[in-house]
């Protein structure tokens, strides 16, 4: 079978920016068959490239494809998210989904950083679990996650940082059998993996904890520089949320 077989041709009919970082694109496809894991996500290359970069599927439905897309510094996809894309032709590959409650789960953890809110906002629409929820977010976003989610927003320490392997290491972990599901910035995934494996002593079916970026060294602006991506758009106000202190165990990064 040839690779195009599990590729299908888009495009962006709507273009809406939730937040300062935050975009959402409605891409019209053919064929587009969703595993029904919530967590799924495809591959998406845009105009002029060949590389693909993933991003979770939001929500679908009659032909359509809703992708929510994180503009940061610098990047292939959002330079381009940052743009008027409407129109645009893109290809998006089958999709893969990870999210595997064991089937005598009681409860749900979900952490992530902004990357993986399309992802805990489809697991929160979709489970009948209770599930507590850690958002770690440069924009305020109270609508996104649906009402029933019992969130702890956290603030990142710092453009494109997170910390949110010191948060999960002072989360105070339910009694009875569960399922924990994390993702966002790698480094922070690994810590966490370690933290579950060595302290918790979880069995790897409780848990699935996926790296979404890979945080570069962070380097000091020069005067020349651009500004990043993401500050084109309108600004957004800062959230009454926690901040980096106030993570209730050590800062790790
Ligand atoms: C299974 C899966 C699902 C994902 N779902 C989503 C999703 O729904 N929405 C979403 O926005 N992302 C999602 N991601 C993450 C996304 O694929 C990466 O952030 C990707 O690198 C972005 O591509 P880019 O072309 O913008 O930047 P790249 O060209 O890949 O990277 C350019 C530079 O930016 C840095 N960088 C990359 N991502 C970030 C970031 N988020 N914040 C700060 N710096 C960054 C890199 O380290 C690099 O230095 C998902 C990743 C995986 C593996």
């Amino acid at each position: 079978m040839s690779t195009r077989a599990f590729q299908h041709d888009a495009q962006v009919l709507r273009r809406e920016q939730l937040s300062s970082h935050l975009v959402r694109l409605e891409l019209a496809v053919d064929g587009f068959e969703s595993t029904g894991v919530p967590d799924e996500w495809v591959g998406l290359v845009v105009p002029d490239q060949f590389q693909s970069r993933y991003y979770t599927v939001r929500s679908h439905g009659a032909g359509r494809l809703v992708l929510d897309v994180v503009v940061h510094e610098h990047g292939l996809v959002t330079e381009w998210a940052a743009r008027d894309v409407v129109g645009d032709r893109v290809t998006v590959t089958e999709p893969k989904g990870s999210f595997a409650p064991p089937p005598a789960a009681q409860w749900l953890l979900l952490v992530g950083d902004l990357t993986a809110m399309p992802a805990m906002a489809r697991i929160v629409e979709e489970t009948g679990l209770p599930t507590r929820v850690w958002a770690e977010v440069p924009d305020d976003l109270p609508h996104y996650l649906p009402a029933r989610a019992d969130v702890t927003w956290l603030v990142p320490p710092g453009e494109g940082r997170s910390a949110l392997a010191a948060a999960v290491e002072g989360i105070e972990w339910p009694a009875g059998e569960g399922y924990f599901w994390m993702a966002g910035e790698s480094a922070q995934m690994r810590a966490i993996r370690k933290h579950l494996m060595r302290e918790r002593r979880l069995p790897s079916s409780a848990y699935d904890v996926m790296g979404y970026w890979r945080g570069g060294a962070a380097r000091q602006p020069r005067a020349v520089d651009p500004g990043p991506v993401w500050r084109a758009s309108p600004d957004d106000p800062g959230p009454a949320r926690q901040r980096p202190g106030d993570h209730p165990a050590r800062d790790q990064s």
